[in-house]
């Protein structure tokens, strides 16, 4: 039915690649394309057979992305390579007319700040080209906005107040590792924080503002207020909220080794002269650091992520939570993968497939909060990521 061009061959493209190859039905056609082929022969090995084509390509040059799209004709291009290629990537599906879906926003490279303004400009260019572009659909942003458009749309008259909370309760052994691309991890992790407030933003310092949350079968962590790339689309789509925030749970050893970091400089985004050579410390950190994807084996626990959303039905006050736990050990099981990975990777594939089949498609740049959230929401635990929901019991640290 639907041909994809997936780029990227990290962690998350992993599940992606491994989810899409099993919808023999839908995905009739997989190209996999990274800079680095290898990892992409790797991925389509364990796949087996010869379900998956894989082909090298540097994605930071759209005439590359040209080159492969015009060479395989994909109907959607799926980038899970980093936020720095979203911007060459959708330029040449402009240029050969072809869908487009990502699970992170653009961020220049030589300045760690990320923002829709980017994307969303290109929203008139692809309606006049009739293609669709999907944006943020992994787990946040992705499930996040799912989850607060079905609260929206089923539980409410109008949502006031939405707090996303995002818990890694897991254990992969190690003494400092990042469930995602340690570069932009750590770029995301050491902003100012932001959250939307009566009309307005509003910033804290990097990590100070934290409470206690409960998260399901996990139990109390404390949690940080983190500005997360969700909070603007949601803030523009729902401009009913008088407030959006979202959290994070980081354990102190964790928090220690990155001001270590932050200390010595090596989370820096600028190029600094080494032995005569300009290198990029942040880059050299990551080089250092584990691959997330090798950290599915060993890892224990779960991951739990939710919102909770307050607002007002029939002139009543209603509290709704709706969330997912996924254990570490499942995703491992399924695709060889760790938690992190896997509930960015399902999410992208559940995208492609409502776009492949109809369900989601329309000419544009969206995010996923502006389509019907039910018929995702239909799918999500079949494909290994069940929710839950429950009303009427706020969240401990809104007492
Ligand atoms: P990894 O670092 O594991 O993988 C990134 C892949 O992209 C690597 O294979 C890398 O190639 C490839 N790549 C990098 N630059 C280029 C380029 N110029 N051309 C072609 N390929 C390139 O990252 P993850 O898998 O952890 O993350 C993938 C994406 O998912 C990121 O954008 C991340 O922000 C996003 N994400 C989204 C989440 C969500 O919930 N929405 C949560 C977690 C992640 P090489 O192997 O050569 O380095």
């Amino acid at each position: 039915m639907a041909k994809i061009l997936i780029i990227g061959a990290g962690g998350v493209s992993n599940v992606v690649t491994k989810k899409c190859a099993r919808l023999t039905n839908v995905f009739t056609e997989i190209v996999l394309a990274s800079r680095t082929k290898s990892k992409c022969d790797a991925i389509a090995a364990e796949i087996g057979g010869n379900r998956i084509k894989t082909e090298q390509v540097d994605a930071d040059y759209a005439e590359n992305v040209i080159a492969l799209i015009k060479k395989y004709t994909p109907d959607i291009v799926l980038n899970i390579a980093l936020p720095y290629q979203d911007l060459a990537i959708m330029d040449a599906c402009l240029a050969t007319k072809t869908h487009y879906l990502d699970t992170a926003n653009y961020e220049p490279k030589d300045v760690a700040k990320f923002e829709y303004s980017w994307q969303w400009a290109y929203k008139k260019r692809f309606e006049d080209a009739g293609i669709m572009a999907l944006l943020g659909c992994g787990f946040d942003p992705g499930v996040t906005g799912v989850f607060t458009a079905y609260a929206a749309k089923h539980y409410f008259d109008e949502i006031h107040y939405l707090d996303i909370i995002d818990c890694n309760a897991g254990d992969h052994g190690k003494a400092f590792a990042t469930n995602f691309n340690p570069e932009i991890n750590i770029r995301e992790i050491t902003q100012r924080g932001r959250y939307w407030e009566n009309g307005e933003w509003k910033e804290t310092d990097p990590l100070s503002v934290h409470k206690p949350v409960s998260y399901p079968e996990v139990g109390p962590k404390e949690s940080y207020l983190l500005f997360h790339e969700e909070l603007e689309s949601l803030v523009k789509n729902f401009p009913t909220l008088k407030r959006a925030r979202f959290w994070m749970t980081f354990g102190q050893e964790y928090l220690t080794h990155l001001r270590v970091m932050e200390n010595i400089g090596i989370t820096g985004i600028k190029p600094i002269k080494f032995q005569g050579h300009d290198i990029v410390p942040i880059e050299f950190l990551k080089a250092l650091l584990p691959e997330p994807g090798s950290l599915g084996e060993n890892y224990t626990g779960t991951t739990s992520i939710g919102c909770q959303i307050r607002g007002v039905k029939d002139g009543k006050e209603v509290t709704y939570f709706i969330w997912n736990n996924c254990k570490h050990q499942d995703a491992y099981n399924d695709v060889q993968g760790q938690g992190v990975a896997y509930t960015t990777g399902v999410p992208a594939m559940i995208g492609a497939l409502l776009m492949a089949t109809g369900k989601w498609m329309k000419p544009g740049v969206w995010n996923v909060e502006d389509f019907n959230p039910d018929p995702f929401l239909e799918v999500l635990g079949e494909y290994g990521l069940p929710w839950h929901e429950e009303l009427n019991k706020p969240l401990e640290f809104e007492k």
